[in-house]
Formats: C-alpha cells, sequence, structure tokens
C-alpha cells in the first residue's frame, strides 16, 4: 500500500514536471523548427497552438487531480485498514474469537470499505494494450464468418432474422445475470463467472448487466453491425452504475472482472479507440476455436 502511495506521489512530481514544462515551453517565442510540436497543419496562427496548449494543460491538470484523488482514497483505505483488529488468517471475516462481542463494529469498517471500492471509478492503467493478443473479430469478419443478423440495421434493437444464428440464441442465466447469447458464448461465460465466484464471491454479488442481444448498427455508423447483434457481447457494471464511454475510466470491479474475461479468451472494450470499459465481446480467436470444434 505504501509502495503504491509512493508511486502515486512519483507520478504526480512526474505530470507536475511536465504541467511546467509545457507551460514555458509553450509561452515562449514561436517554434521555427516547423509543426513539430504535432498540432497539426495549423500554420503560424498562434491561437491554434495556444488552445491546443490549453487543452493539454488542462488534461494534465485533471490527471493530477485524479492522482490526489486516487491518494487521499488510499490514504483513508490505509487508516481504515490500520484501524481493524488482527484477525486469525489474514482473512477479512472476523474470526470467531471475537466471540460474545457484536462484531458490526468491524462490519460496518472493515470489509465493506474494501468491498465498496468494487464500484468506484479508476483510470485505466495502459488502457490500449489490455487485450494483448487476443484480437477484436469485427463486424465484417462476423458477417463473413457467421452471417448477417437481419438485413436493415437501426439504432434501434430489432429482432434477429438470420434463422441459422436464431438457432443458436439463447436466453440463459449464466451466475448472477441473465444473458440472452449464442450457446457457445453462454458456456463460456458461464465458465468465467464460475471462476468468480469461486475467487471473489463479494465481487460477483455485484455484478449487473445492462444488455446483451441487441441487433442494431454501431452508434454514430449508418449499418456498421454491433457486435452486440450476433449474441457474442454482453456489457456489464457493478451495483448498475453506468460508465461513462470514452473517458479512459471504468468500476475497480470491472478492471477485475477483465482478467477473468481475458483468461477466457474475451474482448474488453476498454482497449477499443472509443474506451468502452462496461463492454466484453467474443474474440476472432475463440470463434475461429469454435469453428473448429464444430460449435458455430
Ligand atoms: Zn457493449
Amino acid at each position: 500500500m505504501r509502495a503504491i502511495i509512493l508511486a502515486l506521489l512519483a507520478a504526480i512530481l512526474l505530470l507536475a514536471g511536465g504541467l511546467t514544462w509545457f507551460v514555458l515551453s509553450s509561452m515562449g517565442p514561436g517554434d521555427d523548427a516547423g509543426p513539430a510540436g504535432g498540432f497539426g497543419t495549423d500554420v503560424g496562427t498562434g491561437t491554434a497552438v495556444d488552445s491546443a496548449a490549453r487543452i493539454e494543460i488542462e488534461f494534465m491538470r485533471q490527471q493530477i487531480e485524479q492522482l490526489q484523488e486516487g491518494m487521499a482514497t488510499l490514504d483513508s483505505r490505509i487508516q481504515t485498514l490500520e484501524q481493524r483488529p488482527v484477525g486469525g488468517g489474514g482473512s477479512f471475516a472476523p474470526g470467531p474469537e471475537l466471540g460474545g462481542q457484536p462484531n458490526e463494529g468491524v462490519l460496518n469498517n472493515g470489509p465493506n470499505a474494501i468491498i465498496d471500492a468494487y464500484a468506484q471509478v479508476v483510470l485505466i492503467a495502459n488502457r490500449r494494450k489490455v487485450n494483448g493478443k487476443i484480437n477484436v473479430a469485427g463486424p465484417g469478419f462476423l458477417e463473413q464468418f457467421i452471417g448477417r443478423p437481419r438485413e436493415n440495421l437501426s439504432d434501434n434493437c430489432d429482432p434477429m432474422t438470420n434463422p441459422k444464428l436464431k438457432a443458436m440464441l439463447k436466453l440463459e442465466s449464466v451466475g448472477p445475470i441473465r444473458v440472452s447469447m449464442l450457446q457457445p458464448a453462454i458456456e463460456s461465460i458461464t465458465r468465467v463467472f464460475e471462476n468468480v465466484k469461486n475467487t471473489d464471491p463479494d465481487l460477483y454479488a455485484r455484478i449487473n448487466t445492462a444488455g446483451s442481444l441487441c441487433v442494431r448498427q454501431i452508434r454514430g455508423t449508418r449499418g456498421r453491425t454491433s457486435t452486440h447483434s450476433f449474441g457474442l457481447a454482453v456489457d456489464l457494471n457493478i451495483d448498475g452504475k453506468l460508465d461513462t464511454l470514452g473517458d479512459g475510466k471504468t468500476q475497480l470491479g470491472l478492471t477485475i472482472l477483465a482478467d477473468f474475461f481475458r483468461a477466457e479468451g474475451w474482448v474488453w472494450g476498454a482497449g477499443f479507440s472509443r474506451e468502452d470499459s462496461m463492454h466484453f465481446e467474443v474474440s476472432r480467436q475463440m470463434l475461429e476455436q469454435w469453428r473448429a470444434e464444430g460449435k458455430i
């Protein structure tokens, strides 16, 4: 825990250093070396550079604030941990040796403070690399591989009309939630949740869904099929709290869930160019494996 705080402090100092450098360099005389700053093709207009610099400074300031917030949270969590009586075996649950004393004090401070952290919103570390070597299937590949779910797509959830896909579609309880997905995806997500339940039952109990099957085009596109259309994607959250699309942040519980999904071969939307961290979908590798096994 102390190491994390030190790392955060170092990050704040680095960012603060970067911010100072940025302010000084953007206040200096014009950059004769050309557009090395990478601010695009705006030539000779001081305002363009100034506003870009201002955006960058604001961005850095936000990052510093987020790090400071993170430090404050960690600090209060350390205090909570230090106040807890030392129980047996390092378990979060209060030991029976507490005997006649009612445990409510322990329950209200210790474990709940830790469990509450699952819903907390945090920055996604190394966001663009969270999926490692697991590949996104993509609408083009999916349509070729298993067919288009329906001909005309709108922005709403329309019925699936492709008979082959419809035959594989199942509505089932998969641990803590109910999903409508293709049969092999149901089997896979059931395994994911089994593992979560065995490893982290508190997190498991708080998993919620914001939807799985929805035959529609990707928002903001014309006719690009969303992975949700194929019954191969699910949106999840902790305690029903909706994620903000594209802010580079997610709930702490989702970062833990992502590890379980990755182990089973799923893609996490946190790594998409437009961050979508509540979104989990079946990867290309999984589809190819299912094809080889005759499941799809
Ligand atoms: Zn989604």
